[in-house]
C-alpha cells in the first residue's frame, strides 16, 4: 500500500500516525506527488478522528520546517484568529513598540468575512508590505516595529490550508492549531500573544471552543520555545465602529491619537498591549501603556512604521474613504440588542472591502461604519450605520438592516474580554 493510503487507513480506524508517515505525506503533498483527492480523504479522516497532541506537535514541526525560518527570539508578536473590524494589530503593536518592546510581525490578507492587516496597511498610500528579510531585520533594529506580508513561510501549511478550505476540513482543532502555530514558529518571535475570537464573526463561535483552541495554541507554542499566552475576545459584534480597510486605519489612528473612540476597541487594544509587555517581563505594563497612549508615543511609533515602509504619513490625518455614502436607519425605537458581526462582515464584502475569492480586487475606501453599538438607545428612523462604496449597495443595506436587533428593554453591554490564559 502507498504511504498515503496507509495513512488514510490508519486515521479512518482511529489509529495514530507516526512521525515518518506524517513527514512523507506532508512532504509528498507539498511536492505534488500526492494528489488532492487522497490528501482530502486523509484530512477528512483527521477531521472526524482527531489527532493526539504528539501527532499535532509533529505536524506543526513538519509544516514550520517546510520553508524558510526566521529567528527573532527577543521580539514580540501577536496573532488573531481573525475577526470583523479587528484592528488590534494596528493599535496594540505600536503601543507595545512605544513601550520599548521590539515587534516583528508577518501578516496576511483578508479572505471571506475575515479582514487582513496587510490589506489595511495597503490602504495607506505608498506603504510597502513586501519587505526583504534584510529590510525587515533593519526596521526591527531601527524603530522596533515592522509589519510585512507573510510570503513563503510554511508552504506545506499554505498548500494544505487551501485544500482544507475547499473540502470542508477547516474546522478541526488539531489542524487549525498546527496550521497557526507552524507559521508562528517559522516567523520566529520569542514572545507571542494569541487573540482568539469567539462569536458569529469568528472561526470559533462559542467561548468554550475558543478557549480550547487558545489552550492548544499556547501549549504547542511553548513546546517550540515560544513564551505564549492567550486572550479570548468577543466577536459577536465587530470590534470598534469601523469595518473596511481605510475606515479601520482611520479609527486606529484616532485611537492612537487619544481621540474618543469605541470603548471595546480601547479595552481590547490596551489588554493585548499589556499582556504582550507582561510576556517580555516588563515592569508595570499598565502604566507604560497608559503613558504611550497619553503622550502620543504610540501614534508616533505607528507613523514611524508608515514612514519606514514608504507610506504617506500626512495621509494618516485624513484617510481617504469612499465618497459614495448611504445611511441605514433603525426600523424601531428601543435598545440595540445585537449588531451581528457576520452580517456586517458580509455587507462590507459586498461593498468591496473584502474578497470572496483570493484575487478579487478591493475598494480600500469601502466598508461599514456603525453609528450605534449594543446597549445604545435608538429612535425609529435614526441612522444606525453608514455604508461606504458603490458596489452591491442594496445587498449591503439589506445585510446591515438584518444584522441589527432592537429590543424594548435595556440591554447590558457584554465585556469584550471573555477569558484569559
Ligand atoms: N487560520 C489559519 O492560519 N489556519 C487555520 O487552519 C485556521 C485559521
Amino acid at each position: 500500500m502507498s504511504v498515503v493510503l496507509d495513512a488514510i487507513e490508519t486515521k479512518k480506524t482511529g489509529g495514530v500516525l507516526d512521525d515518518a508517515t506524517l513527514a512523507a505525506v506532508v512532504g509528498g503533498y507539498t511536492a505534488g506527488t500526492i494528489p488532492d483527492y487522497q490528501m482530502a480523504a486523509l484530512l477528512m479522516a483527521i477531521r472526524w478522528q482527531g489527532m493526539t497532541y504528539s501527532e499535532t506537535q509533529e505536524l506543526t514541526r513538519i509544516m514550520a520546517e517546510s520553508g524558510p525560518r526566521y529567528s527573532f527570539p527577543d521580539c514580540v508578536d501577536k496573532h488573531s484568529t481573525g475577526g470583523v473590524g479587528d484592528k488590534v494589530t494596528l493599535t496594540a503593536l505600536p503601543l507595545v513598540a512605544a513601550c520599548g518592546a521590539r515587534v516583528a510581525k508577518l501578516s496576511g490578507r483578508g479572505l471571506g468575512i475575515t479582514g487582513g492587516t496587510i490589506d489595511k496597511l495597503e490602504a495607506i498610500p505608498g506603504l510597502d508590505v513586501h519587505l526583504s528579510e534584510d529590510r525587515f531585520r533593519r526596521q526591527v533594529a531601527d524603530i522596533g516595529l515592522v509589519i510585512g506580508e507573510a510570503g513563503d513561510l510554511a508552504p506545506a501549511d499554505k498548500a494544505i490550508y487551501a485544500l482544507r478550505d475547499t473540502t470542508g476540513t477547516v474546522d478541526s482543532l488539531p489542524l487549525i492549531g498546527s496550521s497557526i502555530v507552524s507559521k508562528k514558529v517559522a516567523t520566529g518571535a520569542g514572545h507571542l500573544l494569541y487573540d482568539v475570537k469567539a462569536g458569529s464573526g469568528a472561526f470559533m463561535t462559542t467561548v468554550e471552543s475558543a478557549r480550547e483552541l487558545a489552550e492548544l495554541l499556547v501549549r504547542l507554542s511553548g513546546s517550540f520555545g515560544i513564551t505564549a499566552s492567550a486572550l479570548v475576545t468577543d466577536m459577536a459584534t465587530p470590534l470598534g465602529r469601523a469595518v473596511g480597510n481605510a475606515l479601520e486605519v482611520r479609527e486606529s489612528v484616532a485611537f492612537l491619537r487619544g481621540e474618543p473612540t469605541s470603548p471595546d476597541l480601547a479595552e481590547v487594544a490596551r489588554d493585548v498591549a499589556v499582556r504582550l509587555l507582561q510576556l517580555t517581563g516588563a515592569e508595570d505594563p499598565d502604566r507604560a501603556v497608559d503613558q504611550a497612549l497619553s503622550s502620543g508615543a504610540g501614534y508616533e511609533k505607528f507613523a514611524a512604521l508608515v514612514h519606514a515602509q514608504g507610506g504617506d504619513v500626512a495621509a494618516l490625518a485624513d484617510m481617504a474613504v469612499s465618497r459614495d455614502v448611504r445611511e441605514v436607519i433603525s426600523p424601531a425605537a428601543g435598545s440595540v440588542a445585537a449588531f451581528d458581526a457576520l452580517g456586517i462582515a458580509r455587507a462590507s464584502v459586498a461593498l468591496g472591502a473584502g474578497r470572496e475569492r483570493k484575487d478579487d480586487p478591493l475598494d480600500f475606501g469601502a466598508g461599514v461604519e456603525m453609528l450605534v453599538q449594543v446597549g445604545d438607545r435608538v429612535d425609529i428612523g435614526q441612522p444606525v450605520a453608514k455604508l461606504y462604496g458603490s458596489r452591491r449597495t442594496d445587498e449591503a443595506t439589506r445585510l446591515v438592516s438584518a444584522a441589527l436587533a432592537v429590543t424594548d428593554g435595556p440591554v447590558d453591554r457584554r465585556p469584550h474580554l471573555l477569558a484569559s490564559l
